[in-house]
């Protein structure tokens, strides 16, 4: 049995404690006034969830790639603030938005980089996996970074980093990629894909990607 004394003891380092964390706290947030550990600061990002609208994107079992993609987007928008960086979206509801205005809008905006999100499938429905597209050789090293940090990230198959004229990446001026997330065919892949854990997974990997891509070596501090 304890001593009151040990018990006085206990409560004052426990009040200290509680006193203390606040402050604490704070100090590993701030360094003067300069909030610290923002990897993305002065960065401006675009989001592209793929399709939207009129345009459902691919569908199985009632679930729409449109939906889909556009929630994993709204989470990797939180991602993205909360590391510092400014994002904008091609599209934040579920709105038709044709590629040449996605394209209009990134080319008018000047983003440091396009991020577009879509979901796959396969008349094999055993195919599951990552995906990651480039077209223009400045944004192959971006569509690294994401494809890397998913595979990492979410522990499935590595299918390929590839060379595509997809519209949306092939007519964007600064470095554009696209990530197919994972396959609604597969059903395995598809019970995670309609998962709101598992798409804030995708949203994780795909910022730590986009982190990944502004930190590489040789990359220049603007981005560019
Ligand atoms: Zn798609």
């Amino acid at each position: 049995m304890k001593t009151p004394a040990t018990l006085i003891t206990l409560l004052t380092t426990v009040l200290f404690l509680c006193a203390a964390l606040p402050s604490f706290a704070a100090a590993t947030l701030r360094s003067g006034s300069q909030p610290v550990d923002l990897p993305l600061k002065g960065r401006t990002i675009m989001i592209d969830p793929g399709h939207g609208g009129v345009d459902p994107g691919t569908s199985n079992q009632g679930f729409l790639e449109k939906d889909i993609t556009l929630s994993i987007a709204l989470k990797l928008k939180v991602d993205l603030e909360r590391l510092g960086a400014k994002v904008i979206m091609t599209r934040d509801r579920d709105a038709t938005v044709s590629l040449d205005e996605r394209v209009d809008m990134t080319n008018a905006l000047k983003p440091d980089i396009f991020v577009s999100v879509h979901v796959n499938a396969s008349s094999d429905h055993g195919v599951a996996g990552v995906e990651t597209y480039f077209f223009t050789p400045q944004s192959r090293p971006l569509a690294s970074a994401l494809f890397h940090a998913l595979v990492s990230g979410l522990q499935c198959r590595a299918r390929w980093i590839a060379y595509n004229n997809l519209h949306v990446i092939d007519h964007t001026r600064i470095p554009a990629s696209l990530a197919e997330v994972g396959f609604l065919s597969n059903a395995r892949e598809r019970k995670l894909l309609v998962s709101d854990s598992y798409q804030q997974r995708i949203a994780d990997a795909l910022s730590r990607g986009i982190v990944d891509y502004f930190a590489r070596p040789g990359g220049s501090p603007s981005g560019h």
